[in-house]
Formats: structure tokens, sequence, C-alpha cells
């Protein structure tokens, strides 16, 4: 229920809480690796708290997996495919994967629930799009499995053997799903490592594969910090290395596998355009904008964060925006009136502080919006920045925060040079009402995917992954397939 607060602006409401329960979600105080069918402890006796960013309290103690314990994994990884997952039909694989993709629907509340604990996104969020994407991600693959060659007709089809793959702590559980099940599909075993702030779902996926009597060792998730993840790249009988996170290490991977047999799909950093020509239906595009670098506190590597506004519509837009920014509920995220939940961890939140104070040094306009910051925990106020240039650091870098940059521009040639300006190339957004000028901007932006008159949408069977520093590879649909097969 809405209540307006009668002695405020306008633009103030209030709305009651509205938090999503909590007990009916399991949780160990402490977790182990998941090493070939079993949790065992790592050889180091380490472990680490991840914690809730909302509030900074402790959810459990996480296994410190080394060198050793990777190797562990990667020992029962092979086993597993040579004995096991090699051997079996497609039609059995796949019985596998759909079977796990049913107990994650079933457990999804659950699933939902620890991903906002554990990463501060909210609940509206990872309850309707993180968790049943990941869902479909396994529905999708495990139709392939037993159909790998009409996806690649006339071609002798072999799996690549052990996959290490690697993800980052924006989409835990998304990522996971993106990477372990086209590798399952296509009859590779798997050693995955979740980012170390966002560990749980990833443990959790480890029971629900032993609920859906996975064989021991096709999956194994070994939890750690960089070192850990490095010693999986390292390995020397790993045959692929799937990686998205930052494109500093991107260039380490790159580096440490050069000359090696090993095949790599890196997905990287973004500076994407949100590009509004001046006849875009504009109240649609400023809930594209907002929903691309706002919702998810800007924590997406494909967030619209540089804003290309036509020069006769930017006071309008500009001024909706604010507008539409003040009445944004920045808070809880297990609340289900919040749109901007919680910065994932004390150090991201100080690096998007660092860039907002770079912006106004560089003599930037800054606009944030007035919403309520809660006292504890990790929140940054969606924030804007006019009066900015190409050479802009904050133009230039990724923040990986709510934090836009606003241009604007008079032809279409000058918005396609200004959003090729960038190393980066992940994607790209573009709002008109025009065909014509959809198919003209979209052809000449360089960049993976570019979204019209939308931002944000994903689907399982559209691939994704980006151009120049944004990486190599396709994630999804079947590209993503084709990432994890060798054709002869
Ligand atoms: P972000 O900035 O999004 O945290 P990172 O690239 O630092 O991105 O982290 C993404 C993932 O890569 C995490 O799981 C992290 O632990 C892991 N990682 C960090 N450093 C390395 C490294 N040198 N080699 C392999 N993995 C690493």
């Amino acid at each position: 229920m809405a209540k307006k607060n009668s002695t405020a602006n306008k633009l103030d409401w209030e709305y009651a809480p509205s938090l999503e329960g909590t007990d009916h979600i399991q949780l160990k105080e402490k977790y182990d690796l998941y090493i070939g069918g079993k949790f065992v402890k790592p050889s180091s006796g380490k472990y680490f708290a991840t914690t809730n960013p909302a509030t900074g309290e402790k959810l459990a103690d996480v296994a410190y997996g080394d060198e050793s314990d990777v190797d562990k994994a990667v020992k029962a990884a092979r086993k597993a495919y040579t004995e096991v997952w090699s051997k079996l039909s497609g039609k059995e694989r796949g019985k596998y994967i759909y079977r796990i993709a049913r107990i994650m629907q079933e457990r999804a509340r659950e699933l939902a629930v620890i991903e906002t604990l554990d990463a501060g996104k909210v609940i509206r969020e990872s309850r309707d799009v993180d968790v049943p994407l990941a869902c479909n991600h396994f529905f999708y693959y495990a139709g392939w499995a037993d159909k790998l060659e009409y996806a690649f007709p006339n071609r002798k089809i072999e799996s690549l053997g052990v996959a290490g793959q690697i993800i980052p702590w924006n989409f835990p559980i998304l990522m996971a799903a993106w990477k372990i099940a086209p590798a399952l599909a296509a009859g590779n075993t798997v050693v995955l490592k979740p980012a170390e702030t966002t560990p749980l779902t990833a443990l959790k996926l480890a029971e629900i594969f032993h609920d859906a009597g996975l064989p021991p060792g096709v999956v194994n998730i070994v939890t750690g910090y960089g070192d850990t993840g490095a010693a999986i790249v390292n390995h020397a009988d790993v045959d692929k290395i799937a990686f998205t996170g930052s494109t500093g290490v991107g260039k380490i991977i790159q580096k440490a596998i050069a000359g090696t047999n090993k095949k790599a799909t890196l997905e990287l950093g973004g500076k994407s355009a949100n590009i509004i020509m001046d006849d875009a239906p504009i109240d649609q595009a400023v809930e594209g904008i907002i929903n691309g670098i706002f919702f998810n506190q800007g924590h997406v590597c494909c967030a619209g964060s540089r804003l290309f506004v036509q020069e006769n519509v930017a006071d309008e837009v500009i001024k909706k925006l604010k507008r539409r920014m003040d009445t944004l509920i920045v808070g809880n995220p297990l609340d289900k009136n919040t749109d901007v939940g919680a910065i994932n961890s004390k150090e991201q939140l100080a690096t998007i502080q660092k860039y907002i104070k770079l912006g106004i040094s560089e003599g930037a306009t800054m606009h944030q919006s007035r919403a309520k910051i809660p006292a504890n925990g990790y929140y940054c106020a969606p924030t804007i920045f006019t009066d900015v240039a190409q050479s802009s650091t904050i133009v230039q870098e990724e923040i990986f925060g709510p934090v836009l940059t606003i241009q604007t521009f008079r032809t279409v040639d000058e918005v396609i040079q200004k959003a090729n300006n960038t190393p980066f190339g992940l994607a790209a957004g573009v709002w008109s009402d025009k065909g014509s000028r959809v198919f003209n901007l979209t052809s000449k932006l360089k960049a993976g995917v570019v979204w019209a008159n939308t931002y944000n949408k994903f689907d399982p069977t559209s691939p994704f992954g980006g151009y120049k520093e944004s990486g190599y590879g396709r994630e999804g649909g079947l590209h993503g397939l084709g990432a994890y097969v060798k054709l002869k």
C-alpha cells in the first residue's frame, strides 16, 4: 500500500515494507569444496567469510581452495570425463541436465533469496530474472545434448575434456548456468570457481547436482580468491577456460594460456552506449536508461553507462530522467519495492566513490537521486554526470556502479563515431521510432549485442559476447554450444 507523505514534496512516497521471507532457506555455517561428488575440506584448512553487503552480516564461512585442491578437482573432472561423461549418450546427458533444471525450478525461491543475501541485488531481479533465466539455460542446453549432429551438421563433433570456469559476482547463479549447462550438454566436465564475494548459489547448485544424481566429478566447485582462479587457468590438464570478469584479469589469463592448447572464451568489461534519437518514445527511453544503468546497481558488464541524447531532445530527456531518478527506491534488496539494492562489496563501493570524485574533479556536473540511502551496508545513490568530454576518465573507464555519463550529439555519424570511440564493445542500445535509423545504427555500432527500443534483455537462445577489450567468444545459443566442442 502506498501512502503519500503530505509534508514533503509530492515525489516522496512511502511504501510499507514488503520483505521476502528468509525462513525457508537453508544455509550451513560452513561450506567445503565440492570435489568428486563430495564436500571435502580444503587442504590448507582455511576458510573465508561471505557477507551480506546490505547489512555487513556474515552469512557463512567458505573453503579457501588452493593449488592442491584445484589439482584434486581437475583430476576428479578428468576421471569423470574419461570414465563416465564422455561415454554417455547425448540423450542420457540431457536427462541429467533436465533434472538439474527442474530441481532448480523447485528451489527457485530459495536460490533467489540466497542470491540476494550474498550479492546485494534486488529480490525482484534475482527472483524474476536471474534464477528463471538460469533454469532456462539448463533447459535450453539439455535440449541440445542429443541433437549435436543437428547443431553442427556434416561435422564430426568431439567434446573438449575438462573445462575450467571462473565467474564474477554480478550474476553469480546466471553466470554459473551460462557456463555449466553448455559444457555438460556438449559432453565436457567442469571445475568452476565462483567469485569470492558471492560463492553461495554455486554451492547450492552443488547440492542440486548431488540431488540430481549427477555422476561424481562431472561438476566440481572450488571456492577461493584470484589465486584459486589462477591455479585453474594454469593447470596443465584443463582443456578450456571460460572466464567472465574484469578486462585486467582477462589479459592476465590470455597471457597465461598463450602457447598452450587451451581454448578460451573471455567475457570482459564494457562501457556500453545507450543512444536516444529525437524521434524515440521518450518516456519508454527514460525507463530504458534507468533499467540499463540503475537497476542492479550498475553491476552489469553490458550496463548502458554512456548515454548519448540527440541535442534537440536532450533537455526533455534529462529533466524526465532526473525526475524518475528521484522516485527510485534505494534500500534493502530483500524488499520487493526496492529498485536499487546494495553495492556488492566495500571495495567496489570505494571504487565507485573514487570515480564519482574523479568526475567532479575533472569538471563534470553531477546530479544524484534524492533517494534515501540506508545508514548501514554498502549503498550508492543513482548518479548522472553531464558536461563530460569523450576524453573524461568517467566516460572512458568502466565504473561498475550506478553512474551514468550523458553526452549530446547532432547527427547519426557523430554518435556512431562517439559510441565506437572506446576500448570496449560489449553492448549498445538504440532508441528510435524509425526502423531504418535503427538498422543503420545497429549495423555500424561495434558491439556484440545491440538492443533496439529496449535494454538488458536476455534469452538462452541468443549469443552474448564482446568486441575489442570486451573479450572474445560467445555464450548462449548455438554459438555458446560451439565454444565447448571440437569440430572436424
Ligand atoms: P571483478 O572486478 O568483476 O571482481 P575480477 O576479474 O577481479 O572481476 O574477478 C572475476 C573472477 O576472476 C573472480 O572469480 C576472481 O576471483 C577471479 N580472478 C581474479 N584474479 C584472477 C587471476 N589472476 N586468474 C584467474 N582468476 C582470477
